[in-house]
């Protein structure tokens, strides 16, 4: 019998509030545990936050385990590790993905083998065991089409996920200087067919009954042409999904696709606005404007496709009342729901070397690099004050005047409509980003415990 093997995706370390509501597994393990499963190996995928519980080392075992490390459950990964190797001793540890891909030394004193960038052409070789150095080099998947059908039924749990993940493309051709896609994918866009998009997606009605799917390609319209006629094969062939996807906002250059794509079924799309100052942008090479941005806004809500927009604070020329002005800027130009995240210095990104080179990285406990604390000394505004203006933003967003306020104009619009007996506009009603507002106001609460002990420790380094 052929060995087997437990991919693990361990959750992020506690200050993590979001980690109890992504209930939403990693592609890379669902395709290496596939094309294992596929070569007859008994495969098991345990996600943490889909299984909503931390996994006991004592309670699984495995010829060959496999942990996913990213850089915000790095240290929980390590622990996992040791852990494992302690209790089941026969056993071999592999630890791959983007954390150790971009610092494998981290890993080498916890695991058997540390594995570098995708795996998908050499994963038979590695559990055949044909690789005896410690750290494995992998190589760029050269051919996505190739790919098998991802099997679902491969992750314990999947009935706690509300959306389906497909990932139908890898890289992306910018340049952000904060971003490890580039670093681990390359700048060279790869990309499935149309065809062979729709083919997954039918594929996951063998496993799923809700139809909502999550495009978790970093930049899913980098090739427009793809887009474009991956929608007329979604509206030709009358496949009735909803669909969310992470986009740019220079997406809307072109007006006709995002009509087409909402007739699709997009309902959703994450946008990285990152900052409003036009400055700050070309910073951080972002590639695009604060008027790329308002005309996102405007198109995406034309054809009613919600935004979730994602601003990121402290850069070098970061002030408090930039922070505060782009919370009304959210507010005005009715973005449904936001993240403001702290800019966070990845290993292996640009931004990274830049703040380890100038002396200003203040630690790497990994726990707190998730884009909520400050991890760096920043210039114009002190650690503290960013992180206070940042929670100010959040709570100025997320407020419950605002969220009464919605409901009075919905239950407003109900009344109205309900006058002249005609409901054409009940989209408008829009109860889910009401509800996704609500939840993300009690993150919001919970995220305050965190924060007031990470305030103390910045409030330290400032007296030294
Ligand atoms: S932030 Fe987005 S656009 Fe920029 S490099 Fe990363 S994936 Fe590409």
């Amino acid at each position: 019998m052929k060995k087997s093997i437990i991919f693990i995706e361990p959750r992020g370390g506690k200050t993590n509030v979001f980690d109890n509501y992504m209930k939403l597994p990693l592609m890379g393990s669902l395709y290496l545990g596939t094309i294992l499963f596929n070569h007859g190996y008994q495969v098991q995928i345990l996600n943490e936050n889909v299984l909503a519980k931390e996994i006991d080392p004592f309670e699984i075992n495995a010829d060959i385990f496999c942990i996913s490390s990213l850089t915000v459950n790095a240290n929980r990964s390590k622990l996992l590790a040791s852990q494992l190797k302690q209790i089941h001793p026969m056993s071999k540890i592999f630890i791959g993905g983007i954390h150790a891909s971009l610092l494998p030394e981290e890993f080498i004193e916890v695991a058997d083998h540390v594995i570098i960038g995708e795996a998908e052409e050499i994963i038979l070789d590695i559990m055949e065991d044909k690789f005896k150095e410690k750290i494995i080099q992998g190589s760029r998947t050269k051919d996505l089409e190739n790919l098998p059908k991802v099997n679902y039924s491969l992750l314990l749990g999947i009935q706690n996920m509300k959306l389906i993940p497909i990932m139908t493309s890898r890289g992306c051709p910018f340049d952000c200087n904060f971003c490890t896609v580039t670093k681990i994918f390359g700048k060279n866009f790869r990309m499935q067919s149309p065809k062979r998009i729709v083919e997954e997606i039918e594929n996951t009605f063998r496993y799923f009954k809700k139809q909502t799917f999550f495009i978790y390609d970093d930049n899913f319209a980098a090739n427009k042409e793809r887009v474009n006629e991956f929608c007329d094969i979604l509206i030709e062939k009358k496949i009735n999904i909803n669909w969310v996807a992470q986009v740019r906002s220079d997406l809307a250059r072109d007006p006709e696709l995002i009509a087409k794509m909402a007739s699709a079924g997009l309902k959703l799309v994450f946008i990285g606005f990152e900052s409003i100052s036009d400055e700050t942008l070309k910073i951080l090479h972002k590639s695009q404007t604060k008027s790329d941005i308002e005309k996102a806004i405007r198109t995406f809500h034309e054809y009613g496709v919600d935004i979730h927009g994602m601003f990121m604070f402290g850069e070098d020329n970061e002030t408090a009342e930039n922070i505060s002005e782009t919370a009304e800027f959210a507010i005005e130009n009715k973005i449904d729901t936001i993240q403001f995240m702290i800019i966070t210095p990845f290993p292996g990104t640009q931004f990274f070397d830049q703040i380890v080179k100038e002396n200003r990285l203040f630690h790497k406990d990994w726990d707190y690099y998730n884009g909520m604390f400050i991890v760096f000394q920043t210039k114009n505004i002190s650690p503290v004050k960013l992180l206070n203006s940042t929670y100010q933003a959040y709570k100025r967003f997320y407020s419950l005047r605002r969220t009464i306020l919605d409901i009075c104009i919905i239950i407003f619009d109900i009344f109205l409509d309900a006058l002249v007996w005609n409901f054409e506009r009940i989209k408008r009603y829009n109860l889910d980003i009401l509800l996704i507002r609500a939840f993300s106001k009690k993150l919001v609460t919970k995220y305050s415990d965190v924060y007031s002990t990470y305030m103390q420790y910045l409030s330290e380094i400032e007296k030294e």
